[in-house]
Formats: structure tokens, sequence, C-alpha cells
């Protein structure tokens, strides 16, 4: 992050005012060439939150829908692998440390949080080097951390198993299950019925990976790309940037959060990926079943550390729900308020799905938001 990076000058309500004006100016102009509304995904939950917290999403024109993306790494675990998770948290000599998040998310049975007030040893770390750390203190312990995440997390913990190997540490374990946002891009337009016009691009994701990669989805499926950072302003630029490419029918990758995010990304970074982790030949997402070469697995030199191997895991099959709607959700085809647990028997409290766990869950961001509206007219 640049040194002068001032994000109140991103949230300046006189500048998030004149976008309204031109962003409805450029929808008037539109309106006539479009027979139903623009939908444009914000692909990151991130965005999701930043959306609902500003109350963003009450002063578009009708003409504009916002679908909420796959882009929360808690919200598509499916739940076969919390089961899987709570398999091994449940070993006596394990230590199971995860990001918060993931500790309320139901699995079939329970949740981790659930596991923990059983017996498991359990706990939430802010980092694998906190993991690698717990490692290092409990020699007679067998310390395993939840790798789940977007290439937003995949850097550190490619770096924290470089770290554990170079120090030596052979209590330390990854149960992978890292996922990458390419190929679900990809398997979202190539299902018939996807009728988003055009995507707000995360940015973590996108500090990592750089601009590049998006490119086939302005090429092959003709839908306009932004990447955008998460303040207000951004957001809502990044939104203009899209219908200006609409108006003028063009579909290009543009670079809205360019004060951290770059063509060709992290170059360090991506070589840390490269040098601990393969794609698999299929991952199950929740919501979306099975897609092609988007989860990660470590490479053979790194399967000493793989808690899948050494607790002998057997794969989870558990469907997802037919009743709740996550999937749906998940897949911008209803938006949360849609599902018939919202708000009832799904709450924050008593969450039936991920997506009402994680704070960039976008039921947890309705929930929370709802009805608030921050910029007045
Ligand atoms: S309200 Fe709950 S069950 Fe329904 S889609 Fe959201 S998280 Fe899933």
């Amino acid at each position: 992050m640049p040194h002068n990076y001032n994000r109140e000058a991103f949230r300046d309500p006189s500048l998030v005012n004149k976008l309204f004006a031109i962003i409805e100016a450029t929808a008037k102009r539109i309106a006539p060439t479009r027979t139903v509304p623009i939908t444009i995904m914000e692909v990151c939950g991130g965005h999701t939150h930043t959306i609902f917290r500003y109350g963003l999403e009450t002063r578009l024109p009708d003409l504009i829908e916002f679908a909420h993306g796959p882009g929360c790494p808690v919200c598509v675990l499916p739940r076969g692998r919390i089961e899987e998770a709570i398999a091994i948290a449940r070993h006596p000599e394990v230590i199971f440390t995860t990001f918060g998040d993931a500790m309320r998310v139901p699995g079939e049975k329970g949740s981790l949080m659930l596991a923990r007030a059983q017996g498991a040893d359990v706990r939430m770390v802010y980092s694998p080097l906190d993991a690698l750390r717990l490692a290092q203190e409990n020699p007679n312990k067998k310390v395993v951390f939840f790798a789940i995440g977007f290439e937003t997390t995949i850097p550190s913990t490619a770096l924290t198993l470089l770290r554990a190997k170079a120090l030596g540490v052979q209590n330390f374990f990854l149960l992978c299950c890292h996922i990458t946002i390419i190929p679900t891009l990809k398997a979202l337009l190539e299902q018939p019925d996807f009728r988003v016009d055009g995507f707000i691009a995360p940015g973590h994701v996108s500090i990592v990976i750089g601009t590049q990669p998006y490119t086939f989805i302005a090429e092959k499926f003709f839908r306009p790309v932004v990447i955008a950072g998460f303040e207000p302003v951004d957001v809502l630029s990044s939104l203009l940037m899209i219908l200006q490419q609409i108006e003028q029918g063009k579909a290009l990758v543009q670079n809205q959060y360019t004060r951290v995010v770059t063509e060709r990304g992290n170059a360090k970074a991506l070589a840390a990926i490269e040098q601990v982790y393969e794609p698999k030949l299929e991952c199950e997402w929740r919501g979306f079943g099975k897609i092609a070469y988007s989860g990660l697995q470590l490479r053979e030199q790194w399967h000493h550390y793989d808690a899948e191997r050494h607790f002998r895991v057997t794969p989870s099959k558990v469907s997802d729900s037919t009743i709740l709607q996550c999937g749906a959700v998940l897949t911008g085809r209803i938006k949360p308020q849609q599902c018939v647990a919202f708000g009832a028997s799904c709450t924050p409290n008593t969450p039936l799905g991920a997506l009402m766990v994680s704070s960039e869950g976008a039921c947890a961001a309705y929930y929370q938001y709802q009805g608030i509206q921050k910029w007045s007219q």
C-alpha cells in the first residue's frame, strides 16, 4: 500500500454523490437498449461488504443490479471438508488451528466450534506463522493449520511451509483447502443460464495474480472486467467503468485498483505458490459442485506436511441441502433474502449456511446492513 494512501479520500461523500449522478446519467443513456436489467457481479466478499456497509445498492438506478459472487472462501467450503477438519481435530495429539470465520461454519453434524466444546483442541490463529510457532512450542503435539482461501492467503501458507522446512519443524501440517479464482469464473461463465453482464474483480487476489489472467473473460466471453479497491469510491468508479464499456459496446479488462494491482502481479508470491502447490484435477465447492483445476494440493516433495495423508482422512461426501439456497445465492441466481431460511431459521447467531457465518458472506452482509443508507441524497 503506498504511504500516501488516504482512505478518507475514497470515502468522500461529495465524490460518492458525483459518481452516483454520473452512473445515473449513464444508465439513462443505456436503458433504451436494454430489455432486462444490467447485472454486475462483485466476485469478492469484501466488495459485498462495502456495498452493504455503505448502502450503495440502495441508490443505484433500477436498471442496475448487483449479483454477489463466489469470492468468500469460507462460504464456498463444502460441508464435507468441515467434517474432515473435525475428524482431524478430534485426534488427541492434535492442536487444530484455523482462522476465526471457519470455526462456526456448519458441516453435516457440527462445526469446529462444537468440536472444541466437546474437547478437541481447536485454536483460532491470525496467520499460519502463528500455527508454526505453536508447533515449535509444542514438540509433542501435531499442529494442523486449516489452509483455506484464494490467492490472497495461498502465498502465506506456501511461505510458512518453506519456513517450516528451513527450521526443520516436523510436527506441522496443512489441511489444504486452497482454491483459485480463475477456473471458478470460467465455470460460472460456461453455465448456459449465467446472465451476468460484467465483473467487479477481486482486489486482494489481483494483487497476487495481476490483471492479465482475466483477459479470457473479455476476449472469449465478451464481458467487461474491472479490478476494484474496497472503498465506496473504488466500487462506484469500477461500476461506472463497466457501464461505460457496456455503453460503448466494449469488453475490456481495466484496473481501477492501480495503487496496488499490476498487470503481472506479485512475482515472489507467485513463485512461492508454484514451489509448494500444484492444481488438483478437480475440487468440490459448496453450491457449485466440482470444478476442474480449481483447487490446489501440495506437490510431492511437500507430502510430509499434508494433513490429509498423515491422518489418512477418508474424503467426506456431504451434499448441499436441497432446501437451503446457498448455491443459488453464490452463483448470483437469487438474493439472500429470497432464501426461505434467511432471517428465520438462518441468522448470524444460528447460521445454517456459511454465507451467514463469514463477515464477507452475502447473507451476513444483507442481514447486518439491510435498510442502511449511509450516503444521503
Ligand atoms: S440464508 Fe442461510 S441457508 Fe439461506 S442462502 Fe443464506 S446462508 Fe444459505
